[in-house]
């Protein structure tokens, strides 16, 4: 199997948040597959780059702004989804054949390189089930929006309703 999906040896096999823990093929925990919880209990070095790496780097020297962790599975997903609403958003109203290509050969690459890459998987699964519609932005907006939801529904979360996908991406709600 590649990546691994179940450790070999007496490795956690469930979080503390009662999700299944994802491991690398190297059978290291994947840190943007599981939550920043769950990645600590399977082992993940919270300090290892700065703590061991680079052992020449003075502490004081590292601004605070870059002692941050990488993200995990949720953190990624959000800005992942903000990134992805967004790019619908600027999409054009009615785009040429070669931005609609484009638009195609993104999803398609995004599918392939997502980080966490058991959620790739289902993306890709789900995608090749459900081509990505580029012919309108509306189109677009609203695929990805099933997209979304189908995510949505797998991690037990509400359903967002479509119709407002443009208020929340684009619009705003100007009340
Ligand atoms: P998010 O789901 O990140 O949503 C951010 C905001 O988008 C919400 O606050 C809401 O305002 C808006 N929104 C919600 N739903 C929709 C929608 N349908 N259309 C438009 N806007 C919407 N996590 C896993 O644990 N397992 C997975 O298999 C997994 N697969 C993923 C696959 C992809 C392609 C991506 C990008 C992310 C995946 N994630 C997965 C991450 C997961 O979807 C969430 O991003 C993460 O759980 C954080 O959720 P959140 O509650 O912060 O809101």
């Amino acid at each position: 199997k590649d990546p691994q999906e179940e450790p070999s040896d007496d490795k956690p096999l469930f979080g503390s948040t009662g999700r299944k823990i994802i491991y690398d093929k190297d059978g290291k925990p994947c840190r943007s597959c599981n939550t920043l919880l769950d990645f600590k209990m399977a082992g993940g070095s919270l300090m290892g780059a700065l703590s061991t790496k680079k052992p020449s780097l003075a502490k004081d020297s590292v601004p605070e702004t870059y002692k941050q962790e990488p993200p995990d599975v949720e953190q990624l997903g959000k800005s992942t989804w903000t990134f992805l609403h967004s790019v619908a958003a600027t999409y054009p109203e009615s785009p040429s054949p070669s931005q609609q290509d484009d638009m195609r050969q993104f999803m398609n690459i995004f599918g392939k390189i997502y980080p966490c890459w058991f959620c790739a998987k289902d993306f890709q699964k789900w995608s090749s089930k459900n081509e990505p519609k580029v012919k309108t932005q509306e189109e677009f907006g609203r695929w990805l929006c099933d997209a979304h939801n189908e995510v949505n529904a797998k991690l037990g979360k509400p359903k967002f309703d479509c119709n407002l996908w443009k208020q929340r991406w684009k619009d705003g709600w100007d009340e």
